[in-house]
């Protein structure tokens, strides 16, 4: 039987979900995506009109399908948890079952199962501030969408994840690095999601035979990426210092992601693994 796999955030053929789908679809998995509910109805137009038909290319030559996209958003758990003015929004009111709860129980009522889950989504609507001047209500935004959202999904996948099944994230180096700029607690933010990852690790894989893994992606310029505005002087920087001085390629972080939830990894689990030629490891940039 071929695997299925969630794959939360995308919406574009630009950022690393969707090369993460196409790695997994050309291993032979089954494509469900959950997209933030404002930005669905432009995501389904796109991929309607063909739009994406080019990116949508694999390797065989074939066209990666996916079998069903579902709005979501994930920093809320359950329909209780939405404020009026969010259920009123005419961007939300115009699509149902988007709490993480709900999405969970759809995809369940459709498909049964799932074996992979993917969390590649991030928000820190105060991201361009540093983090002394992040507001407590950025920073908890930034905390909610970006690292409990994770934790939620797998709280609510993990139920309907096929032992043996494996999740995995994308996190930033700016968790234990300083990266000026990257500010509104999204630093923060993914130093949760790592350690979020070594104890998720532990709880899912003795629970649900489940592993977990994250990785830590150099730049890439993501429609997410281009709002904290300096990704390009990210890219230039990370071409001149990182010990392969390539560019990084989206499709490099989908091929690690389907290596680790594949049974290739089968003994990876709580673990951060770079993909990003190497830059982690300078100590000195010459
Ligand atoms: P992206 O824009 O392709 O992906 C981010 C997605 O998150 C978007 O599709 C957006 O619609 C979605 N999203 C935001 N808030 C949401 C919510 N509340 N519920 C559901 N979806 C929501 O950009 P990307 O850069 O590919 O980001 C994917 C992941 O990669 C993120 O975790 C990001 O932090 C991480 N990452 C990115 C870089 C980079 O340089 N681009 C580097 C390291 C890690």
């Amino acid at each position: 039987r071929g695997k299925r796999a969630f794959i939360a955030g995308v919406a574009d053929d630009n950022g690393y979900g969707w090369a993460i789908a196409k790695a997994l679809a050309a291993a032979g998995a089954e494509i469900l995506v959950g997209t933030w509910v404002p930005a669905l109805n432009i995501f389904e137009t796109s991929l309607r009109r063909g739009k994406f038909d080019e990116s949508r290319r694999l390797p065989n030559g074939s066209l990666m399908e996916i079998a069903k996209v579902y709005p979501l958003d994930a920093v809320y758990d359950t329909l209780e948890d939405v404020p009026e003015d969010v259920k009123t929004n005419k961007r939300y009111a115009g699509s149902s079952n988007w709490t993480v709860k709900e999405v969970a129980e759809c995809v369940k009522n459709d498909f049964g199962t799932i074996d992979i889950l993917v969390h590649s989504l991030a928000n820190g609507p105060e991201v361009t501030k540093p983090l002394l001047e992040t507001s407590r209500r950025g920073y908890l935004a930034a905390i909610s969408a970006s690292s409990y959202s994770f934790v939620s999904l797998l709280q609510h996948f993990l139920p309907i994840m096929n032992p043996g099944g494996a999740s995995v994230s994308l996190t930033y180096i700016a968790s234990e690095r300083t990266i000026p700029g990257y500010g509104g607690g999204m630093s923060s933010a993914k130093a949760a999601l790592e350690s979020d990852t070594r104890v998720l690790a532990f709880e899912a894989g003795r629970k649900g035979q489940i592993r977990v893994n994250t990785i830590s992606a150099g730049p890439l310029g993501s429609r997410a990426a281009k709002a904290i505005g300096f990704i390009e002087k990210m890219i230039d920087y990370s071409y001149t210092n990182a010990p392969l001085q390539k560019e990084l390629l989206a499709d490099e972080v989908g091929h690690t992601a389907a290596f680790l939830v594949s049974p290739l990894a089968s003994a990876v689990t709580g673990s951060i693994i770079y993909v990003d030629n190497g830059l982690n490891t300078m100590g000195l940039a010459l």
